[in-house]
């Protein structure tokens, strides 16, 4: 008995340890943003990835809107920020999707470039405070967050694997996973506002339109915030601070 649970913590610390030297090795410096971040899949792999999903997705927000001058709107807008920044020297295939949801205030991006609007969310925004949304979303895709994420959540999931054979605390290991995707989630909202703002900025528009769209999801908040924005989405408040140091940074370049 005593010599089965030796075997078994060692497994178990093997199995943290493969954990960690994948990680150290998965570590690629993206060539877009210039962080280092650990990510375990291709470009291809992330553009496949957003592509599959993307239909099921639309289905969860009532499909397509059907009014195809907004759709082209939103083309135009997407396109426009695409071809004045860096984004256009990625492989990422990028498509502007403006759902019919009217309900629900929300936009977000798929890795590889599906990149979704709501019209409840549309129909409150301006020219420029639409180029400030799509920016953000781009900066997801160029970011690379959802690759990250997944990373990020296969470590934890081999790391509690470890933990569980070894002591059966795998739960305990469970819930730091959550937490460190919840706060990496924060940073890439962060870093997500500061290239829109640069992508607002050489596409001509005016970044301080951004805090418009700050306070615009502010006022939305209340009873019928959509869970998306709680769990994933900082304070407004925080956003608009970061906001207004970006565009500092980058205003004297333009
Ligand atoms: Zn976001």
């Amino acid at each position: 008995m005593r010599r089965n649970w030796k075997i078994r913590i060692f497994i178990g610390l093997a199995i943290v340890a493969f954990a960690y030297i994948q990680r150290c090795t998965n570590k690629e410096e993206n060539p877009y943003t210039g962080r280092v971040q650990n990510i375990s899949m291709s470009t291809d792999q992330e553009i496949a990835i957003g592509l599959q999903s993307a239909p099921q997705i639309a289905q969860q927000y009532g499909g397509l809107y059907p009014n195809d001058n907004y759709q082209a709107i939103v083309d135009q807008v997407g396109n426009k920020l695409v071809n004045n920044s860096i984004a256009k020297e990625t492989p990422y295939k990028y498509e502007f999707h403006l759902l019919a949801d009217d309900q629900t205030i929300n936009a977000f991006a798929l890795p590889g470039g599906q990149v979704f609007i709501t019209y409840a969310l549309f129909s409150k925004l301006n020219e420029a405070q639409l180029a400030g949304v799509l920016g953000h979303e781009i900066g997801h895709v160029i970011g690379r967050h959802s690759a990250e994420r997944i990373a990020e959540g296969n470590f934890w999931k081999t790391v509690s694997m470890g933990a569980s054979v070894g002591a059966d605390a795998g739960d305990i290991v469970g819930s730091i996973g959550q937490n460190t995707l919840l706060t990496n989630g924060r940073e890439d909202e962060l870093e997500s506002d500061d290239l829109g703002v640069l992508f607002m900025l050489r596409s001509g528009y005016d970044p301080l339109e951004m805090i418009r769209v700050m306070e615009i999801l502010k006022e939305a908040a209340g009873p019928n915030r959509v869970p998306e924005f709680k769990s994933t989405h900082p304070d407004p408040d925080n956003r608009i601070e970061q906001i207004k140091s970006a565009i500092k940074k980058y205003e004297n370049q333009f």
